[in-house]
């Protein structure tokens, strides 16, 4: 098969490994910057430029679509769609877990289990906003931010008030949700591919912090997970309609809770902590689903 994957850069682990896994599988593998295709929009008969020459003839398109270029990579992603060309993750599905909130509604939805999760606008509801999670401590969460950059503990309601309030006074959209105090710091990486978590692991805070994100300092060890949480986390990526999703699990006393559903899930850390050959099995995943023209929006939202 021919595979094109859009990565800005060749160096990432992730773009790496997916380029061995595929060559060593006997396909025919591309590295695509997404930001160097550029396309006419307005022609009955779909295609993509890239330096100078146009792309075609890929059976299939492995998106890894970075945060900062959601916009124009979609954009691109639903190109090859209209080409016929199969995307692993959908541009829709990407664009769904691209946007918390409604991602939440969408799990919500499908009674997948998330924190106590409150979302307002006004200074003036702020004092029920907080009831609604149920008080203090409690997390307030920059919509906008990954890495655990913007994910603040509020351990009193005054403190709560004064960030919430910041936050509205320079009009940033934040959510506020109930603390999982029993998580203690950790939470589970699923990663999900079709309808099974093919990895899992455990990611632990620093000592006196409360975000395990890696980036953050935070360690990882292969987890074993429960049925509930490979329940959870395979419901979790379909509601999104996502083939290919990390699902993040916090585990309370009433059950795994989804924090986030990733539709570019890095490989490094999973693959180091695990084990497990991920990169391959995505590939083998896409021998078995790519058919040209088979492309369809999965879920619904
Ligand atoms: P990001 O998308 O920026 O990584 P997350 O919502 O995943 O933000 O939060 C970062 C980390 O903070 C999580 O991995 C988890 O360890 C911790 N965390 C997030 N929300 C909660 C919560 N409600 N209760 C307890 N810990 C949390």
């Amino acid at each position: 098969m021919k595979i094109a994957i859009l990565s800005r850069s060749s160096k990432l682990y992730s773009t790496r490994r997916l380029v061995e896994a595929a060559s060593a599988r006997g396909h025919d593998v591309k590295i695509v910057d997404t930001l160097r295709c550029y396309m006419n929009m307005a022609t009955a008969r779909p295609s993509i430029n890239y330096r100078g020459k146009p792309l075609d003839d890929f059976d299939a398109v492995i998106p890894r679509i970075g945060a900062s270029i959601t916009f124009y990579g979609t954009a691109v992603v639903r190109q090859f769609e209209m080409m016929g060309v199969y995307a692993v993750n959908e541009s829709v599905a990407i664009s769904r877990s691209r946007d918390k909130l409604r991602s939440m509604q969408l799990l919500a939805r499908r009674d997948i289990g998330l924190p106590v999760t409150g979302f307002a606008h006004t200074t003036d509801d702020i004092p029920d906003l907080i009831n609604m999670v149920g008080g203090a401590p409690l997390v307030v969460k920059l919509l906008e931010g990954t890495q655990g950059v913007g994910v603040v503990l509020c351990e009193t309601r005054k403190a709560a008030e004064s960030v919430i309030e910041a936050f509205f006074g320079i009009d940033v959209n934040i959510m506020v949700q109930e603390y999982i105090a029993e998580a203690g710091g950790a939470d589970i990486r699923c990663f999900v591919i079709g309808d099974r978590v093919v990895a899992a692991m455990r990611r632990q805070a620093q000592p006196g912090e409360f975000r395990s994100n890696l980036h953050r300092g935070g360690s990882a060890q292969m987890a074993r997970i429960t049925p509930a949480e490979r329940r959870t986390a395979v419901g979790a990526a379909r509601a999104m309609g996502l083939n290919m999703a990390g699902v993040d699990l916090i585990r309370s006393n009433h059950g795994p809770l989804v924090l986030e559903v990733n539709s570019s899930p890095g490989l490094e850390g999973i693959e180091e902590s695990t084990d497990i050959n991920v990169a391959d099995l995505i590939i083998q995943f896409i021998e078995r689903h790519a058919r040209r023209g088979r492309t369809q929006t999965r879920g619904t939202g």
